[in-house]
C-alpha cells in the first residue's frame, strides 16, 4: 500500500467514517498521517488516589467495591456510579448517560481509569474517565495524541485509524538520504510519522515535528526551484542592443533626477539577466520611495521597442491612474508614440469590447491594469513582459494567470512592502530576487510621533501652517461611515469643514465612492486644488503626490504596522521636510510598544521583521487569503532555525545532483498539495 491510496483500504474505516473523513479535507493515506494531534495528554504515571490534585487528569487503578448503578435522574439523564477502591484509599466513577457501561464495569473486577479528578469535602470523584480492564496498561497509559475535534469521529476511533495505518504495513519514502539524515541529525520519515501520533517521550516528539517541518520547508523550496527549472524552457529573449541602449539612456536623461546607485545597480541586474539571454523572472524590492517604478517604466519600453505587448497590474484603480498618466507624461517628452491603454473598470460594454479588442489585436503596447485583466476574456497577441506592482496585494495565483496570458513571457515583481526573507523564500522562491535598498538623495526623514486626541488643536493648528506654506495632508481613517468605535471618514469631514479647515478646500476619499468621483477627487489633490485628503486605506499603496506632507492616521491601533509604514510612505517623497502623526488613545501595552517601533525605524525591513514577529504570519499582511502555503506544523516566524537547516538540504540535494525521479515525483506532489491554494499553473 502507498500513501497516495484512499483511506478506505485501512482496516476500519467504511464509507461512513471515510465521508466524515473527507469533510475534514483526510482523502488519502498521506492525509490521515498528516492529520496532526493537536495535544498530547501525559498518562505515563500511574498513581494512587491519595496523590489526586482537584481539577488534574489522573491514571488510577483500583478495584470495584460497590455498583455499578444507574440512576434515572430525569427524562434525559442519568448517571452511572460506582465505587472504587486502591491501596491508598477509595474514589468514585461518574457517567452521565452512557447505561451500557453498568454492563462493561463489573463489581469486584479491577480497572484502570484515567480522568479528570473533582475533590470536594475529602470525596475523590473521576468524571467521565476513560476505563481498561486490569490486563490492557498499554491501551489506556502513555502519551496519547489528541486531535482536532469532529463530529462523528471519537478521538478512540482517529487513534485507531492512525494506527492501523501502521499496521498495514503502508510503504513510507523518505526522500532524503542516509547522508543527509546523519549530517544534519534528523530522523527518519517514517519515525517522525510514528512519534508525532505515539511518542514514547516528549522528546520523540520534538524530533519527530523537527522532521516534519523540516520537510514541509524542504517541499516548498525545493517545489519552487523545480518550478524555477521548468519556466527556464523556451521563452523568446529580449534583446539590449547599441539603438535600444541609446533610446533608455534618452529617456533616462529625461528625467529630472538622476537615479540612484541602487536604482542603477538593479538595472543592471536585469540587463544582465537580458544579456545572457535570460528570461526574466526577477522580484524587485524596495521600500516605500525608493523609486520602482520608474524602473517597471524602462523594462516596459524595452519591451515595446523588442516589438512586444506588455502589461502593468497594480491593485488600485487610483494607482493605475496614477502610473498611466505618469507615463503618457513621459513618453510625451520622449516624443515616442507608444499606445499606452489604462483598463480598469469598464464604463459600458461597448468600452469594454473596444479595450479588448486593442489588446487582442497587437495595437495596445503597453497596458496599465487592475486586476480584471487576468480575466479570462483577455487575450494578447504577443505579451513578452508582465509586471505586477505592489505584488503583496496579488496571489501567487493571480501572478501566475497573469503570465499564463503568454507565451512564458518575461515576469517582473514589485513589492514596496519589505518581506522578511523567511517570507520572500515561501512567496517568491521561483523568483530572483533585486534590492532597492537606498531612498533618492535628499529625501528628509519623515518625522513620526505618536499622540492621544488631546492634541487635536495643535495637530490641526500645524496642518493649518503647512497649508499657508503651500503644502498638503492626508487624513486616515479606519471606518467609512460613523462608527461608534473609529474614526470615519464622514465624521471626520462633518467636523473639520465647520470648524478646523472652514475655508480650506478638502476632500473625501474612499472604497464606496464610483471610479469617476474617485479619479476626480485624486486629480485635485494632484493639482493641490484639494489641501486636506480625508481618506481611507485606498491611498494605502503607490500613491505618490510628492507634495503633501503630512499624513494623520486616526486609530493607528487598527493597522499592522507594515501597513501603516506603507501609509507613512505617502509623504516624504519629495524635498519637503514631512510628518506622519499616529493617534491613538488605545494604552495597551502592546500598542504603545507597536507604536514605538515606528517611531523610531524608518527601515520598512527591520518594522517588518517585527510586524511578523507580533503578530505571525496568519496575521502579516492577510497573506492567509493571498496564498501562503498550507503549512500543518511549520510557522515561518516561529521556525526560521528550521528553515536555515530546509535551506541548507535544498542547496546540497541540487549540489549533489542527487535529485532522483522519485524524490523529485514525492517532493511535487507535496509541493502541489501545500500550494493548492497558490495553486501555482
Ligand atoms: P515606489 O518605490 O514607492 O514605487 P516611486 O517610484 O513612486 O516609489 O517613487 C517615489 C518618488 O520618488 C516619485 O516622485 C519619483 O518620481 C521619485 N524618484 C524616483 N527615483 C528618484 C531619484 N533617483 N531621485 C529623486 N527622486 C526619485
Ligand atoms: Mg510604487
Amino acid at each position: 500500500m502507498n500513501l497516495d491510496e484512499s483511506i478506505i483500504k485501512i482496516k476500519g474505516i467504511g464509507k461512513a467514517k471515510e465521508k466524515i473523513y473527507n469533510t475534514l479535507n483526510i482523502f488519502t493515506i498521506r492525509d490521515l498521517l498528516e492529520h496532526y494531534p493537536n495535544s498530547y495528554e501525559d498518562r505515563r504515571n500511574l498513581i494512587f488516589s491519595n496523590e489526586c490534585i482537584n481539577g488534574d487528569k489522573c491514571l488510577l487503578k483500583g478495584t470495584v467495591i460497590n455498583g455499578p448503578t444507574v440512576k434515572k435522574i430525569r427524562k434525559n439523564l442519568c448517571i452511572i456510579h460506582a465505587q472504587v477502591e486502591d491501596e491508598k484509599g477509595i474514589f468514585e466513577v461518574v457517567w452521565y448517560n452512557m447505561p451500557y457501561i453498568a454492563n462493561n464495569i463489573q463489581l469486584n473486577n479491577t480497572y484502570y481509569f484515567y480522568g479528570k479528578t473533582n475533590i470536594s469535602y475529602g470525596k475523590i470523584k473521576l468524571e467521565s474517565p476513560e476505563y481498561s480492564n486490569e490486563g490492557s496498561f498499554k491501551k489506556i497509559s502513555g502519551i496519547v495524541p489528541k486531535y482536532p475535534a469532529a463530529k462523528g469521529l471519537s478521538q478512540k476511533y482517529i487513534q485507531n485509524s492512525i494506527k492501523n495505518v501502521f499496521n498495514e504495513n503502508v510503504k513510507i519514502f523518505d526522500y532524503l538520504d542516509e547522508k543527509i539524515i546523519n549530517q544534519y541529525n534528523i530522523c527518519r520519515l517514517e519515525d517522525a510519522y510514528k512519534n508525532i501520533h505515539f511518542p514514547k517521550e516528549f522528546n520523540d516528539l520534538k524530533e519527530a515535528k523537527k522532521r516534519l517541518i523540516i520537510n514541509e520547508f524542504i517541499e516548498i523550496q525545493l517545489g519552487f526551484k523545480y518550478i524555477k527549472e521548468q519556466s527556464k524552457e523556451k521563452f523568446i529573449p529580449l534583446n539590449l542592443n547599441e539603438k535600444i541602449r541609446e533610446k533608455i539612456i534618452k529617456l533616462i536623461t529625461t528625467l529630472p533626477f538622476d537615479l540612484t546607485d541602487s536604482q542603477q545597480k538593479v538595472l543592471d541586474e536585469l540587463y544582465d539577466d537580458i544579456s545572457n539571454s535570460k528570461r526574466l523572472n526577477r522580484l524587485i524590492q524596495g521600500d516605500v520611495g525608493s523609486g520602482k517604478t520608474i524602473i517597471a517604466i524602462i523594462m516596459l519600453y524595452i519591451s515595446y521597442l523588442n516589438g512586444f505587448q506588455s502589461v502593468m497590474m497594480v491593485p488600485t484603480e487610483i494607482l493605475a491612474e496614477q502610473h498611466y498618466k505618469y507615463i503618457l507624461e513621459l513618453f510625451r517628452e520622449l516624443e515616442v508614440d507608444i499606445n499606452v491603454l489604462l483598463m480598469t473598470k469598464f464604463k459600458s460594454v461597448k468600452s469594454r469590447k473596444n479595450t479588448l479588442n486593442n489588446i487582442s489585436n497587437g495595437e495596445a503596447n503597453i497596458v496599465i491594469a487592475t486586476h480584471g485583466v487576468i480575466h479570462e476574456d483577455v487575450s494578447f497577441l504577443n505579451l513578452g513582459l508582465v509586471i505586477t506592482d505592489e505584488q503583496h496585494r496579488f496571489g501567487v495565483k493571480q501572478r501566475k494567470q497573469l503570465t499564463n496570458k503568454g507565451n512564458n513571457p518575461h515576469v517582473l515583481v514589485m513589492s514596496a512592502t519589505p518581506i522578511p526573507r523567511t517570507i520572500s523564500l515561501i512567496l517568491y522562491g521561483d523568483l530572483d530576487i533585486s534590492t532597492i535598498d537606498t531612498l533618492p538623495n535628499g529625501r528628509k526623514k519623515i518625522k513620526t510621533y505618536c499622540v492621544n486626541s488631546n492634541y487635536r488643536d495643535r495637530i490641526y493648528n500645524f496642518v493649518l501652517k503647512e497649508i499657508r506654506d503651500g503644502r498638503q495632508a492626508y487624513i486616515l481613517c479606519p471606518s467609512i461611515e460613523s462608527n461608534d468605535n473609529l474614526s470615519s471618514v464622514e465624521d471626520m469631514h462633518a467636523k473639520l469643514k465647520d470648524r478646523y479647515f472652514k475655508n480650506i478646500d478638502i476632500g473625501v476619499l474612499h472604497g464606496k465612492m464610483n471610479s469617476k468621483d474617485k479619479e476626480n477627487i485624486m486629480k485635485l489633490f494632484y493639482e493641490n486644488k484639494i489641501k486636506v485628503l480625508i481618506s481611507t486605506t485606498v491611498v494605502e499603496v503607490g500613491i505618490n503626490v510628492v507634495n503633501a506632507t503630512i499624513m494623520i492616521i486616526e486609530n493607528a491601533e487598527r493597522f499592522g504596522l507594515a501597513q501603516l509604514h506603507q501609509l507613512r510612505g505617502r509623504v516624504g517623497r519629495g524635498k519637503f521636510q514631512s510628518y506622519c502623526i499616529l493617534i491613538t488613545d488605545n494604552k495597551s501595552k502592546t500598542v504603545k510598544s507597536r507604536m514605538k517601533i515606528l517611531v523610531e525605524n524608518d527601515n520598512g525591513f527591520i518594522i517588518s521583521e517585527k510586524d511578523l514577529e507580533l503578530r505571525g504570519p496568519g496575521d502579516y499582511f492577510g497573506f492567509n487569503q493571498h496564498g501562503l502555503p498550507n503549512f500543518k506544523l511549520a510557522d515561518i516566524s516561529k521556525h526560521s532555525k528550521l528553515m536555515d537547516i530546509a535551506n541548507l538540504i535544498v542547496n546540497s540535494i541540487i549540489n549533489d545532483n542527487i535529485t532522483n525521479k522519485k524524490q523529485k515525483d514525492e517532493i511535487l506532489v507535496a509541493f502541489n498539495d501545500k500550494t493548492k491554494m497558490i495553486s501555482m499553473n
